[in-house]
């Protein structure tokens, strides 16, 4: 049998880990300690317990560690983009953001997508595999770690499908906001999603304080299905009325994120019918300038189609902002850098 991914239980689950071995339950929220409040991710260094025990937990667990394998600094602003190698010799990224108000950091949720969007770069090569609790948790630790600050937001917002990794996704939320362990408030985090509507719902069961973004992009179901396949499977109606339901039951107001394509949904009539669909919603619309991606072809909008597309929305009474490119020098959008990475290895070595 494999050994456990000891990062990925929560204290419960510790505890029952280091009964099952014969050890005592306090053991438990000692290593638990160590691996989310001091953040090690390595066994020799919880030097409060024996050698012994130390050597019973390496041949049982395993700390799936990330190791930092590039790190771009923008020369424009203070953000940070990570290239974090997996245990299984996978990449990721991660950004690290500074606000006014701290440190945000935007972390993956699985390694490639298979969501298909025609825009986003994580998706062009299908899904590896799921991310585990324990590496999302490490990938906050370890940038944490070498920014030697507090990281007081995340964003699941890198690359994959945060809810087409359901149940890790909340094991992730459950660790990272563990008062015995990173102790990081819900609302601090924001899960971003396509809008796998079923999935929205068994969200908002839980009442955590997670803010939702839904990656809209599109006013309406035929221009959503040019871009998104997951269009196919849920209405434009289904996404927002399951978003909704969300805001309702967790009186959180939901974020639309929308990119705007040159041509494709940056139309002012686009522009009123999204805000005729979202009226007397708990929403906040956040436009996006879209990232070019060369295999797509979109070209982003210009300012002054931003511009007006943004006061259609403000006309109508939603509140809407416009993001500001972060990093834009340092490839930060999503899965650009993985991808560049992974192409020049193929440059290099053509059997990778
Ligand atoms: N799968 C999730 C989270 C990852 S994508 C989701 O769909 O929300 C994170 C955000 O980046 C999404 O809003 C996504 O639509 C957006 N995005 C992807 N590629 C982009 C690009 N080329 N330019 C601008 N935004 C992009």
């Amino acid at each position: 049998m494999g050994k456990t991914d000891i990062r990925s239980l929560s204290l419960e689950e510790t505890e029952r880990l280091l009964l099952d071995m014969g050890e005592k339950k306090f053991r438990a929220k000692q290593i638990y300690s160590w691996l989310h409040k001091k953040q090690t991710d390595d066994f020799d260094n919880m030097t409060d317990l024996s050698v012994a025990l130390r050597n019973k937990l390496k041949e049982n667990c395993e700390i799936l560690k990330l190791k930092i394998v590039k790190k771009l600094m923008s020369n424009e602003d203070e953000t940070v983009k990570y290239l974090f190698e997996t245990n299984d010799a996978n990449v990721i990224e991660c950004v690290l953001m500074k606000y006014s108000y701290g440190y945000a950091a935007c972390i993956s949720s699985q390694i490639g997508c298979r969501m298909g969007c025609t825009f986003c770069a994580s998706t062009v090569d299908g899904l590896e595999r799921n991310l585990t609790a324990g590496e999302m948790v490490g990938e906050v630790y370890k940038i944490q770690n070498d920014c030697k600050n507090r990281i007081g937001n995340i964003v699941i917002m890198g690359s994959g499908e945060p809810l087409d990794n359901y149940d890790n996704i909340i094991q992730f939320l459950k660790i990272i906001n563990s008062k015995e362990g990173n102790s990081l408030g819900a609302r601090h985090i924001t899960v971003s999603t396509c809008g796998l509507a079923e999935k929205i719902y068994d969200m908002a069961e839980l009442e955590l304080q997670i803010t939702l973004a839904i990656s809209l992009h599109a006013p309406n179901d035929e221009i959503r299905k040019r871009l998104m396949p997951i269009a196919n499977k849920y209405s434009v109606d289904e996404v927002i009325k399951a978003a909704s339901y969300y805001a309702e039951k967790t009186k959180r107001r939901v974020t639309y994120e929308y990119a705007l394509i040159d041509g494709i949904n940056d139309s002012k009539k686009a522009a009123r019918e999204l805000a005729d669909r979202l009226k007397g919603s708990l929403c906040h619309v956040n436009l996006i300038p879209i990232n070019d991606v060369s295999e797509s072809g979109y070209k982003k909008s210009s300012e002054k189609t931003i511009a007006e597309f943004k006061d259609i929305l403000s006309e109508k009474n939603i509140q809407t902002t416009i993001r500001r490119e972060l990093g834009s020098d340092i490839n930060a959008a999503c899965g650009q850098l993985r991808k560049s990475y992974a192409d020049k290895q193929h440059d290099i070595d053509p059997e990778v």
